[in-house]
């Protein structure tokens, strides 16, 4: 047993503090992982705040994970000691229904086994997440960081960069379309990135103006403060494509008549319920979808791109005292565009 400094929550109104947990041997097929850095997802925020459900605590948040092997169980082939590797949103799935077996182990039926907050059902206890210093997980569910990519700037693709990534490759975004980003966040500038990187011309939807000259800086064609005199109407019909990455409840109707005829707006923040009215849809014949994360192998595929192309998360490097203050500065959109701790400061 490793025991393994961390930050946790121990409710969902107190701020997160130091804590400590034991981290097991790897087992066979597993990896014991040396923590570099971690990166803060709005889901972090969401999940220890219970805006999701009730959770149990303490609980260690963290799925944008990247360091490097330091142990190995038996029968691990794919990876050595010393190698850079990642781990996403989640450590294991049941490996025998069809999403599994197709690689779309988020959408397992007996559902996967989420990086923090679940029951590991091969040890009856709760996972705790990245904001810790080491974690052990099967090699199946780990991801290797190709050479060439900084660790620090990849370690928000494990999610930030899938959850974007997937849905512009399976709702078949092509060169010359027209891209909307609605929110410029820890999601938003990946979509950004991954949309101009694929040739689309890409528009963002802000809610901050100050954040005008960040987009065009990221590759943005455009930039609209969506809620402007006029911007309705100056943007109906635009778009082929929008991901919305909005962490607050907004209205849906506003960003669905921006979409062109057959358009597909995909939702990726997952705020509290707000309606869709049928004509929003019915008067272009647009398709409003969803999308959650991305499998492990694409979540490969997407890394590979990354240090094909060089691309990497842009990032705000914290130590672990200012986690909180990083809650409340993403919970005001003033998030540029990602932090990401350094897991040295944990302590112990
Ligand atoms: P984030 O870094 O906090 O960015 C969210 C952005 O949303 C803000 O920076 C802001 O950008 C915009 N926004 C906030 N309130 C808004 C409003 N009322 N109307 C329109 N835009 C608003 O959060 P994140 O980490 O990117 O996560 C975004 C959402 O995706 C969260 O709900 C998270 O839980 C969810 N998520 C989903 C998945 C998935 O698999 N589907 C994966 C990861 C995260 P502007 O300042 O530009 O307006
Ligand atoms: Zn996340
Ligand atoms: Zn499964």
């Amino acid at each position: 047993m490793h025991r393994t400094a961390a930050y946790a929550a121990t409710s969902a109104t107190s701020p997160l503090g130091p804590w400590s947990l034991e981290r097991r041997d790897p087992r066979p097929g597993e990896v014991l992982i040396d923590i570099r850095y971690c990166g803060i997802c709005h889901s972090d925020l969401h999940t220890v705040r219970g805006e999701w459900g009730p959770v149990q605590y303490p609980l260690v948040p963290g799925h944008e994970i990247v360091g490097h092997v330091a142990a190995v169980g038996g029968g691990v082939d794919r990876f050595a000691v010393g190698d850079a590797v990642g781990v996403g949103c989640f450590v294991d799935s049941c490996r025998r229904c069809d999403q599994c077996a197709a690689g779309e182990e988020q959408y397992c039926d007996r559902g996967m086994v989420a990086t923090y907050g679940s029951i590991d059902p091969s040890t009856g206890e709760m996972t705790q997440g990245g904001y810790s210093t080491r974690i052990t997980v099967h090699q199946d569910y780990v991801l290797r960081i190709p050479a060439g990519l900084p660790l620090d700037r990849a370690a928000p693709l494990l999610c930030a960069g899938i959850t974007t990534w997937s849905p512009l490759r399976r709702f078949g975004l092509e060169a010359g379309d027209e891209l909307g980003v609605v929110g410029l966040g820890g999601l938003g500038h990946m979509a950004v990135k991954f949309g101009v990187a694929m040739g689309a011309r890409v528009t963002v939807l802000s809610t901050s103006e100050g954040k005008r000259e960040d987009a065009m800086r990221l590759g943005a064609h455009a930039f609209e403060v969506a809620s402007a005199p006029g911007a309705a109407r100056r943007l109906a019909k635009r778009f082929r494509m929008i991901l919305d990455t909005a962490a607050a409840a907004h209205d849906y109707n506003h960003y669905l008549g921006m979409l062109g005829i057959d358009g597909t707006m995909v939702l990726l923040g997952i705020p509290g319920p707000s309606p869709v009215a049928a004509a929003s849809l019915v008067m272009g014949r647009r398709r409003l979808a969803g999308s959650l994360i991305g499998g492990i192998r694409e979540t490969q595929e997407m890394l590979d791109f990354c240090a094909a192309n060089g691309v990497a998360s842009d990032i705000e490097l914290i130590g672990a005292a200012d986690i909180n203050v990083a809650y409340e500065r993403m919970l005001r959109g003033d998030v540029r565009y990602r932090f990401v701790i350094d897991a040295s400061t944990f302590g112990g």
